[in-house]
């Protein structure tokens, strides 16, 4: 279960961060982590920092952009220090290891950490289903985020020790780049009804994303959705062409 969880962390800007994260992964059992455009990487600071860790550290894939890194995780958890204040359902520290092991039996689940000083952008947060808060000090709830990954990743491995395996398996769920493709076409499908003009779609797209994100469809529940728009697109050609006889 372990396996399907990756730690992503966005524009780190100390390398030191990074090798501190990778040991705290490490002895909490993770093993994948997925750097967003770090500032600097590899350093013989992130080296150092990581200990016992090289090898989390090693194998760390470097990539541009969040959707390259969660592309295949069908679970986004981002994390930030702000309570409350994102559109997003929250958890608890407690709450996220427990969703998080139920959920990686049949996902891969994604947890996303924000740079130091600005934390998460509002277009990444977007890309989350769901917002994990450290219950911390009200007048000062930041926390150092290598402190950060350690926390959800010792919640995770409690809540995995715990875990029964007789439990029912999750349901699989669509990978990202599923979504984005089921995004593409019902916008596609939307122009072509007239719903929305091209280049004019105005605030319907980014709504209708929020909603299938709080939805979280199942892979077969994806599946007919997009075989709905496909018969309204076809349908819609039809037309189309008996009018232009
Ligand atoms: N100034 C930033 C804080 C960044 S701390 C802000 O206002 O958001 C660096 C990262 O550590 C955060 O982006 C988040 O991923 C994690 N983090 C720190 N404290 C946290 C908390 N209490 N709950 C959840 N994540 C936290």
């Amino acid at each position: 279960m372990l396996d399907n969880v990756r730690i992503v962390l966005i524009n780190t800007f100390h390398p030191g961060n990074i090798g501190s994260a990778a040991r705290a992964m490490k002895t909490m059992g993770l093993s994948h982590l997925y750097l967003v455009d770090p500032e600097q990487h590899p350093s013989p600071q992130s080296e150092s920092m990581a200990a016992g860790a090289k090898d989390v550290l090693a194998g760390a894939t470097v990539v541009g952009t969040l959707q390259e890194a969660i592309a295949d995780c069908s679970v986004v958890i981002g994390t930030s220090a702000r309570s409350r204040s994102l559109s997003l359902p929250q958890l608890s520290a407690r709450q996220c290891g427990e969703q998080v092991a139920r959920e990686a039996t049949s996902n891969q689940v994604a947890l996303v950490f924000g740079r130091e000083t600005m934390g998460l952008h509002n277009d990444e947060i977007q890309q989350c289903n769901y917002h994990v808060y450290i219950p911390a000090n009200p007048e000062y709830p930041v926390l150092n985020l290598a402190a950060a990954v350690q926390l959800l990743s010792y919640e995770l491995y409690i809540a995995s020790c715990d875990f029964s395996t007789d439990a029912q398996p999750a349901p699989e769920l669509p990978e990202n780049r599923e979504l984005t493709y089921f995004y593409e076409h019902l916008e596609q499908t939307l122009e072509k009804v007239g719903f929305i003009i091209a280049n004019h779609p105005g605030q319907t797209m980014a709504k209708l994303r929020r909603l299938f994100n709080r939805a979280r469809p199942e892979k077969t529940e994806l599946n007919i959705l997009r075989g709905i728009l496909s018969r309204i697109q076809q349908n819609a050609s039809t037309r189309e062409q008996n009018q232009g006889e």
